[in-house]
C-alpha cells in the first residue's frame, strides 16, 4: 500500500505544527509509523489522500456513531450555516439540545454546553469544589478526562497520597489536590479517603473505561462508589464523554442503573463538531455561573453548527432498535476477531460494552491498568500496521478504543474478521 503523499504532507506538517498533528496520539508514534492523511470519509469509510479505503473503527475517536456523512447531519449544518455560524446571543436550538440530553441522561436535570470534553471535565470538577468547599479530587489511573492540569495525574507506585504529574508544565502544588485510585478497586477508594477526611470534593470516573483499551467496571463497582460518595458528601462524576449515548441512549448511567451527581458529555452529542457538556442535579447546576457564583463560560459555547449536529445525531439514535442492530454487528466484529485469534494458536483478551470493543494482546483478564499495561505492544503495533495493509483503519495504540458505527455492514465486518485472522497467523 502506497504511503507517499501522506509522508510528504507529514513532512510538511511537522515544518508548521509541533509533531505534525492536533492531538499527539494522531502521529503514530506508539506503532512507530507515520500517521495517514485523510481526504474524506463516507458511512464506514475513510479514505486518504494517497487514494487507499479503509474500514474505520476510529471513528474521529467516537464521535461518529451514525457513521460519516449523515444525509440529515449534512442538511442540519448547511441549513444552520446560512442563517450564521455564530451570535454570541442565546439560540432556541442551545434548549432543544439540552431538553434531548436532560429527558435522555438520568442524572441530568440541567446542562451548560462548552465547546471540548476537556472544558466539560474541568468545569465538572470547579463546580464540585465550589458546591462542596474541598480542594482534592479521587481519579483512576488510566482513565483519561482531558487535558486539563488538575486531571494529568496518575498514581505513583502503590496507594499515593500526593499526585504526581504527567507533564512538565503541570505544577506540583495543582497535582497534589489529584489522588489516584485503582479501577475497579473500591479498596483503594476507600483508602484514600479515610486519609483524606472531609477533603474530597468528588470522585471522577469513565462508568466504563475508554481510554485504557476498553475496560467494564466489574459488578458492584459503580454501586460501590455511588454509596461511598453519598455517605462521605463526596460528588460522583461520570465522565460520560466518551460513553454517552455511546453504550446505550442514556450512557453508562442507564445500562448500570448507576445514577452519579454529575455528568459530563462530549463527542457524540457534537455529531463531529467539536461540543461538551456537563450537567447534574439542578441544586449543584444552579450553583454555575451566571445563576451562581461558580464561573464558567465560552465564546464559541453552544455554537449555533454544533447545536444542529448534535440535535440531528440525537434524533438519528433515538430511533427504534438503533442500539440493538449496533449491539449485533458489534458483537459479531469483537467476537469474531477473538475467535480469528484464538485459531491463529494467539489468544487474545477481548473486552466489549455496546458498540465499543478491545483486543488487549494479553493472555490475562484486564481489570485496570497496572493489568493493561502488561499487553504486548510491540505485537499490537504489528497487528496494527497488518490491519492498516489490509485496508482495516484502527487506533494506532493498545490502550483505545475501536468504534463501531451503525454503517459499518456485514461485509465490512466479515472483511474486518478475514484480515485479523491473516495478522493474527503472522504474529503467531
Ligand atoms: C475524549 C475524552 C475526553 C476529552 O474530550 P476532548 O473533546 O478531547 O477534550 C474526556 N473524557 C473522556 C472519557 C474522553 O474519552
Amino acid at each position: 500500500m502506497n504511503h507517499e503523499r501522506s509522508s510528504l504532507l507529514f513532512q510538511q506538517a511537522k515544518a508548521a505544527i509541533p509533531g505534525g498533528v492536533n492531538s499527539p496520539v494522531r502521529a503514530f508514534k506508539s506503532v512507530g509509523a507515520d500517521p495517514l492523511f485523510i481526504k474524506k470519509a463516507s458511512g464506514s469509510h475513510i479514505y486518504d489522500e494517497d487514494g487507499n479505503t479503509f474500514i474505520d473503527y476510529v471513528g474521529s475517536w467516537g464521535p461518529m456513531i451514525v457513521g460519516h456523512c449523515h444525509p440529515d447531519i449534512i442538511i442540519a449544518v448547511q441549513d444552520t450555516m446560512t442563517s450564521g455560524a455564530s451570535f454570541g446571543a442565546p439560540t432556541e436550538r442551545e434548549t432543544v439540545l439540552a431538553n434531548l440530553v436532560i429527558d435522555a441522561v438520568p442524572s441530568i436535570e440541567m446542562v451548560r454546553m462548552v465547546s471540548s470534553g476537556t472544558e466539560a471535565t474541568m468545569s465538572a470538577i470547579r463546580l464540585a469544589r465550589g458546591c462542596t468547599g474541598r480542594d482534592k479530587i479521587i481519579k483512576f489511573s488510566g482513565c483519561y478526562h482531558g487535558h486539563s492540569d488538575s486531571l494529568l495525574v496518575k498514581a505513583g507506585s502503590g496507594a499515593a497520597t500526593f499526585g504526581v504529574p504527567d507533564s512538565p508544565g503541570v505544577p506540583a502544588d495543582f497535582a497534589k489536590h489529584t489522588l489516584t485510585a485503582e479501577f475497579n478497586s473500591l479498596e483503594s477508594v476507600s483508602a484514600l479517603i479515610s486519609t483524606n477526611k472531609d477533603a474530597i470534593a468528588c470522585i471522577i470516573v469513565e462508568p466504563v473505561a475508554g481510554n485504557m483499551g476498553t475496560v467494564p467496571p466489574r459488578e458492584g463497582f459503580l454501586e460501590g462508589l455511588r454509596d461511598i460518595c453519598t455517605n462521605e458528601g463526596i460528588i460522583l462524576i461520570f465522565d460520560e464523554v466518551m460513553s454517552g449515548f455511546r453504550v446505550s441512549y442514556g450512557g453508562a448511567q442507564e445500562l448500570y442503573g448507576v445514577t452519579p451527581d454529575m455528568t459530563t458529555l462530549g463527542k457524540i452529542i457534537g455529531g463531529g463538531l467539536p461540543v461538551g457538556a456537563f450537567g447534574g442535579k439542578r441544586e449543584i447546576m444552579e450553583k454555575l455561573s451566571p445563576s451562581g457564583g461558580v464561573y464558567q463560560a465560552g465564546t464559541l459555547s453552544g455554537n449555533p453548527l454544533a447545536m444542529s449536529a448534535g440535535i440531528a445525531t440525537l434524533n438519528i439514535l433515538k430511533q427504534p432498535g438503533f442500539y440493538k442492530t449496533l449491539e449485533e454487528k458489534s458483537r459479531a466484529v469483537a467476537e469474531g476477531i477473538a475467535n480469528a485469534a484464538k485459531k491463529a494458536g494467539y489468544p487474545i483478551y477481548s473486552t466489549r460494552v455496546g458498540s465499543m470493543f478491545c483486543a488487549f494482546f494479553s493472555k490475562s483478564e484486564v481489570y485496570d491498568w497496572p493489568s493493561a499495561s502488561q499487553c504486548d505492544t510491540k505485537a499490537f503495533a504489528s497487528y496494527f500496521l497488518g490491519m492498516l495493509d489490509e485496508g482495516v483503519y484502527l487506533a494506532p495504540s493498545q490502550f483505545e478504543t475501536a468504534f463501531v458505527s451503525a454503517t459499518h455492514t456485514s461485509i465490512d465486518i466479515d472483511k474486518t474478521i478475514e484480515a485479523a485472522a491473516k495478522c493474527f497467523k503472522m504474529i503467531a
